[in-house]
């Protein structure tokens, strides 16, 4: 089988980076499966559907193509739609969109047939879980919740996202309480995750531990 790295965790964790950089490093392809529910999200929004037309969510994620380039870059139906994932409306309805199980199934089969070929390193909520749960390499990446909203607060304003503080990290409370009791696909702690606390961590200090626990687990299973 081929190399699946599963790493889950609570918004603003630091998953997104430091994903990035231990792909890098392991000559790994990068898979943001956030950025697909969030696709999603915004489709719905574009499309001024309401977060109670289930049927019609379902229709969107049945029909449309997303595609995640290696660089980061996500293409919705061929737009780039990038820099339209992370604003405050698709945060306040990305989490009950994600939580809608048509969508999440849909969503899942995707996301298995992406690391059908090649070794990856996926984040999301459920990707030790649910969507790869018998790989070795499974990791859960947590912090405090204003030592999050913090971060997430200073990446908005690098990317000219004005939202106030306190709006962030209520934003970041919504979602982690979403994300933590839904039906289907919940964010989940399970014996077999290694977990990291970040609050205190740089991402460099995150990067290394999971490589050194990665090495660990090659040598363990030789
Ligand atoms: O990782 P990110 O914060 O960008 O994810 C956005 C939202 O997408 C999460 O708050 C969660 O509701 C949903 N999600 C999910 N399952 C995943 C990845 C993300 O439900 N595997």
């Amino acid at each position: 089988m081929n190399k699946v790295i599963a790493i889950d965790g609570v918004a603003s964790s630091g998953k997104g980076a430091v994903t990035k950089i231990v792909a890098e490093k392991l000559n790994l392809t990068s898979i943001d499966t956030g950025s697909m529910y969030r696709a999603i999200a915004l489709e719905t929004i574009n499309k001024n559907i309401s977060i109670d037309e289930v049927d019609k969510i379902i229709d969107i994620a049945k029909n449309c193509t997303i595609k995640l380039d290696p660089s980061g870059v996500v293409y919705l139906n061929g737009e780039d739609v990038t820099k339209y994932l992370k604003t405050k409306e698709v945060n306040s309805i990305v989490s009950q969109v994600s939580s809608i199980p048509e969508v999440r199934e849909i969503l899942v089969e995707q996301q298995r047939k992406m690391a059908e070929d090649i070794d990856v390193i996926m984040e999301g909520r459920d990707i030790t879980t649910v969507v790869f749960p018998n790989t070795k390499y499974k990791f859960y990446l947590d912090a405090d919740v204003e030592e999050r909203a913090k971060r997430r607060h200073l990446q908005n304003k690098e990317l000219g996202i004005d939202i106030p503080y306190e709006e962030v990290l209520e934003s970041i409370k919504f979602r982690d309480e979403n994300d933590k009791n839904k039906p289907v696909g919940a964010l989940k702690r399970c014996d077999d995750q290694i977990y990291i606390d970040t609050t205190n961590m740089s991402i460099d200090e995150v990067v290394n531990e999971i490589i050194s626990k990665v090495k660990e687990i090659e040598e363990e299973s030789k």
